[in-house]
């Protein structure tokens, strides 16, 4: 049964009780970190040998919140001895920056002791991810307006955040990853999805119940809440369980929180 280990729910504002964004997707044997927020290898240390048994780390779009404990994870990878490869997929106009970062913080990709893959997003295609796992990046449009201003970037270029879509036989799985709108997410609802993570910073919770309406969605949980909604979950609890009578659970899931779909 596939499950998602919470490791971060919080969103972009620190918190003092939640921590940034980081969720383990365990399906089929496989092991996906899904965001790389701070203090992702803390938190998956405190899980055991997760550090050594990620296969991927899938990154929505360069937002600190979303990728700043990238290095630690590679640095404690590294001192942890693993030894298996690992693939970071991620929009293509972070490679080049992030590897810079890495090399910056006296890190050498030679030297980490296991083979460390860099792949870029492209829009709508499928990446075969083994055992029958696949994810599809949705470009969506948190990004639209910030552009690369790095020397030799291309100014008529914007930046990429992207909607993940999981599959694996019949499940399917959306993580929103931040979004614009709502319905950003709309193209993505017309097949039956088993878990939607949607972020609820962006947007009223009530446009999300508007684009979710029809859906045939099986269980819903809400993380990277803006403050409104983060200072009262059970309020938002009951008016999403109210707007959305047909989604069999909406869960707003605490940091360390692991749930089976
Ligand atoms: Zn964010």
């Amino acid at each position: 049964m596939p499950s998602i280990s919470f490791l971060g729910t919080g969103s972009g504002i620190p918190s003092a009780d939640r921590y940034f964004t980081s969720m383990l997707l365990l399906v089929d044997g496989k092991h996906l970190l899904i965001e790389a927020g701070e203090p992702c290898v803390h938190l998956l240390r405190d899980r055991g040998n997760l550090i050594q048994s990620i296969d991927a780390v899938l990154i929505t779009h360069g937002h600190v919140d979303h990728i700043g404990g990238l290095p630690a994870l590679l640095q404690g990878a590294m001192l942890l001895g693993r030894s298996k490869a690992l693939t970071v997929y991620l929009p293509e106009e972070m490679i080049s920056p992030v590897r810079a970062w890495i090399h910056a913080l006296y890190l050498t990709e030679e030297g980490l002791g296991f083979p460390l893959d860099w792949q870029s997003w492209k829009d709508h295609e499928a990446v075969d991810l083994g055992e029958g796992i696949s994810v599809t990046p949705h470009s969506n449009n948190h990004l639209i307006s910030c552009y690369r201003t790095l020397p030799g970037a291309d100014a008529s270029r914007h930046c990429h955040a992207y909607s993940l879509v999981i599959t694996s036989g019949e499940f399917r799985a959306i993580f929103s990853g931040d979004l614009s709108a709502a319905s950003d997410l709309s193209p993505l609802l017309t097949l039956p999805v088993n878990v939607l993570v949607s972020e609820l910073s962006h947007f009223e919770a009530k446009e999300l119940a508007a684009v979710l309406e029809g859906a045939d969605l099986h269980a819903l949980c809400l993380v990277h809440l803006s403050g409104e909604y983060a200072d009262d979950r059970s309020q938002l609890q009951e008016l999403m369980e109210e707007l959305l009578p047909h989604v069999g659970d909406v869960m707003i899931p605490e940091d360390g929180e692991v749930l089976d779909f």
